[in-house]
């Protein structure tokens, strides 16, 4: 068993991160390293960015997402004047075009950002939602039938046959001020959601995906976690959310090392969420400082871990 946790590990080194597109993803010192082609390995699983928290998963012809928000509206986030009264919209076209056929919607937390698409996914497509009871109790508000709502809580392993999806309870990102943004629960099915406010964090969950005989992903969707939950994990792929503050103690030296130091890292969560999707993503300015930091600290705590900024809707593969 660890045995084969090294090998594979060992595989994903030295055929570090390839895109089906063709073009080799930058690495954390900026050159863009040839790589040669991933060899061997049987399942085919291919990985796009939706920018914020977001991924489509594709395992052969079986598709997941994670954090899917596609609509990127403007609440004034990035202008200086937020305001949580914004209505809730989806871009329908944008997502109809990028969502494919999904059959799982894993749901970190239930902010507008990592939510506002899923429950017209979810009813769109038939996905099934995995999430907190605060995202069940939204999407059953937001019309989603409950024979499509998972509720997990974190230390399950679920089997979906090609690939497993372990829940990790994990922790919301912090702000300047030691809070959370838009706190609260929602343990009762609530009036339905019609502004970003509508929509409160609802506690944070983190997954990591296993694909039968291919890698090992953890996703992130808020930039906190408990150290001793992901203990273990030893993801081949870490997609970490950036913080926005300095308020939890040594983040990059703690995940990292609590992961295991994972070969390939992606940071996420680092984008003007309120942009179109085109490349290159433009960073948020208050995050840009603390992913500099992340990655020249990732360097330094584990300097044979390849960084990977993604790119928007860019197909890669970890083996
Ligand atoms: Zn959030």
């Amino acid at each position: 068993m660890s045995g084969q946790r090294v090998d594979r590990r060992r595989f994903l080194r030295s055929t570090a991160v390839v895109s089906v597109a063709g073009a080799y993803a930058a690495s954390s010192t900026g050159e863009a390293q040839a790589a040669p082609k991933a060899r061997g390995k049987s399942t085919s699983a291919t990985f796009q960015w939706f920018g914020t928290a977001g991924w489509r998963i594709d395992i052969g012809s079986r598709t997941l997402l994670v954090d899917p928000y596609l609509s990127r509206y403007d609440t004034g986030m990035f202008t200086g004047s937020f305001d949580p009264a914004t209505e809730l919209t989806v871009a329908t076209g944008t997502v109809d075009r990028h969502v494919g056929r999904p059959e799982t919607v894993l749901v970190t937390h239930s902010h507008w950002d990592h939510f506002n698409d899923v429950p017209y996914i979810a009813q769109k497509t038939g996905a099934r939602v995995i999430g907190t009871m605060t995202a069940y109790n939204l999407a059953r508000a937001s019309d989603v039938p409950s024979g499509q709502l998972g509720l997990v809580k974190g230390g399950e392993v679920l089997d979906f046959g090609a690939y497993t999806v372990e829940v990790v309870a994990s922790l919301h990102s912090r702000n300047a001020a030691y809070s959370v943004a838009l706190p609260g629960v929602r343990l009762t099915q609530p009036e339905k959601p019609h502004t970003v406010a509508d929509l409160p964090e609802g506690d944070t969950l983190a997954y990591q995906v296993t694909v039968k005989d291919g890698p090992s992903v953890f996703f992130m969707g808020g930039s906190d976690f408990v150290e001793r939950n992901v203990a273990g994990l030893s993801p081949d792929v870490a997609m970490i959310a950036m913080q926005a503050s300095d308020s939890t103690y040594a983040y990059a030296e703690r995940i990292i090392t609590a992961l295991g130091r994972p070969p390939v890292v992606v940071p996420v969560h680092w984008d003007n969420f309120e942009t179109a999707l085109t490349n290159p993503p433009k960073p948020d300015p208050s995050v840009k400082p603390h992913l500099d930091a992340f990655v020249a600290a990732v360097g330094k705590i584990s300097p044979r871990t390849k960084v990977v900024l993604p790119e928007y809707l860019t197909p890669y593969r970890f083996a």
